[in-house]
């Protein structure tokens, strides 16, 4: 029996049907097929991401048969066969059929073929190696995709080591899959080839690495795809430091126990040590954004500390010198050291208290200082520094004439 996603509304949706009709009009019935994530997420019952075409037409033929249906076409990745028709604002990815003519571990050099089968076996793993017409028939060119997408079970097409030594970049792919999608024990023949290799993962470009890996962490659970990478020794090649497996545990678990939002980039953190030296090293190494490098390495530096038990006070006195989203950050990761129940509580207010009070603004400036007879110059700032401290310690008293009468005080105090 051949599987059907059936007429799913993604698949009849009228921008999508406008892109197989140009597509069937310059290259005939069955000429194009849904494939990849689009496909297997279907399939799963999962929600659909992106939308990925394969076609037996070249590049040349989709950019014309576009052109003649007026959809946009943009070249995006012109010289892999890939043209992206943007219609009503949605992006189809289309990809001419293409079979692997050399590998170097990083990249490939492809030449066009009109053979699906041929496609399907350049693909990573049985489960992305599917395709569906647009009735909704599923083609299922290596027997087993559909399967091994139903069991979980992430496996390769083909020779494990050899789909690896074509490029490295499958062996975090295999694990970013398996937290997604993978049940049970996985696949030892894949595990065993991805450990042996890791170390070739080093000479892929930094920004496939990190991009893989937060795909990896946005898995609703990517626990036990994480202790496997550890176990395989995978993940300290990309660390090059030992995990904080406990600390990512306890991060996951806390985030579904409380249904706070999946954290990506704070799990990232949850797992680097604490050093700011080898976290920084990290961030550049595998080229984060400026905003994850900065974000992470706030929440690893070591003051202030937060303890569950800190008073409200302390707690905004936190959040003035280092911001809302650094506290909340380290004190999920404080909470996720130790995620026992006793804290739990007293965390889940600490958090929703730094979330909810935004530090006011220092009631004076420079020119009140000066106002107060200190002359333009370094004294300024020491003394409004002072001042400032006053009125920390007195928690942000929200009194502008009780923090004049304390700069007075303080100038009157300072010798000039
Ligand atoms: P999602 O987009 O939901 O993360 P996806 O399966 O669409 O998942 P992509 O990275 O978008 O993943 O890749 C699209 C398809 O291209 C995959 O399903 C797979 O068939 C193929 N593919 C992508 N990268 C590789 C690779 N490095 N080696 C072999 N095949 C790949
Ligand atoms: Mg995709």
């Amino acid at each position: 029996m051949t599987d059907s996603l059936g007429l799913r509304p993604w698949i009849t949706a009228p921008a999508t049907a406008a892109v197989f009709d140009a597509l069937e009009a310059e290259g005939g019935p069955d000429c194009a097929r849904f494939v990849g994530g689009c496909v297997r997420n279907a399939l799963l019952g999962r929600p659909i991401d992106d939308i990925d075409i394969a076609t037996t037409l070249t590049p040349e033929r989709v950019t014309a048969a576009l052109k003649a249906a007026r959809i946009r076409a943009v070249p995006t990745g012109i010289e892999h066969g890939t043209v992206t028709a943007v219609n009503q604002k949605l992006p189809h990815e289309i990809t001419t059929l293409r079979r692997d003519v050399s590998t170097d571990g990083r990249r490939a050099t492809v030449a066009f073929t009109d053979d699906w089968a041929q496609d399907a076996q350049r693909r990573d793993f049985t489960l992305n190696a599917l395709y569906a017409r647009r009735d909704g028939s599923i083609f299922d060119p290596t027997g087993q995709g559909v399967a091994d997408a139903r069991a979980g079970r992430i496996v390769f097409v083909g020779d494990p080591e050899q789909r690896l030594t074509e490029d490295h970049l499958r062996n975090l792919r295999f694990f970013r899959f398996h937290a997604w999608f993978g049940r049970g024990a996985p696949d030892a023949a894949a595990l065993a080839a991805c450990a042996k290799l890791k170390d070739q993962i080093d000479h892929l470009a930094a920004e496939r690495i990190s991009k893989e890996l937060l795909k990896l962490l946005a898995a609703d659970d990517p626990r036990d795809a994480v202790r496997l990478m550890a176990g395989a020794g995978v993940l300290e090649v990309i660390l090059k430091a030992p995990a904080d497996l406990d600390r990512f545990d306890g991060l996951v678990g806390i985030e579904a126990d409380q249904l706070f939002d999946c954290d990506p980039t704070l799990r990232l953190a949850a797992l680097l040590p604490d050093d700011q030296v080898a976290a920084g090293g990290f961030a550049g190494r595998v080229r984060l954004s400026n905003d994850d490098r900065d974000r992470i390495l706030a929440a690893l530096a070591p003051m202030p500390e937060l303890r569950s038990w800190m008073s409200p006070r302390e707690i905004r006195r936190a959040v003035y010198a280092v911001g809302q989203e650094t506290v909340r950050d380290r004190a999920k990761l404080a909470w996720a050291s130790a995620p026992g129940t006793a804290a739990a509580m007293q965390w889940r207010g600490l958090i929703a208290l730094a979330e909810s009070w935004s530090p006011p603004a220092m009631p004076l400036t420079g020119a009140d200082v000066m106002n107060a007879g200190v002359p333009k110059g370094p004294l300024v700032g020491r003394v409004l520094k002072e001042v400032e401290d006053w009125w920390i310690d007195h928690d942000f008293l929200d009194d502008r004439f009780s923090a004049i009468e304390k700069l007075k005080a303080v100038a009157q105090g300072m010798a000039y």
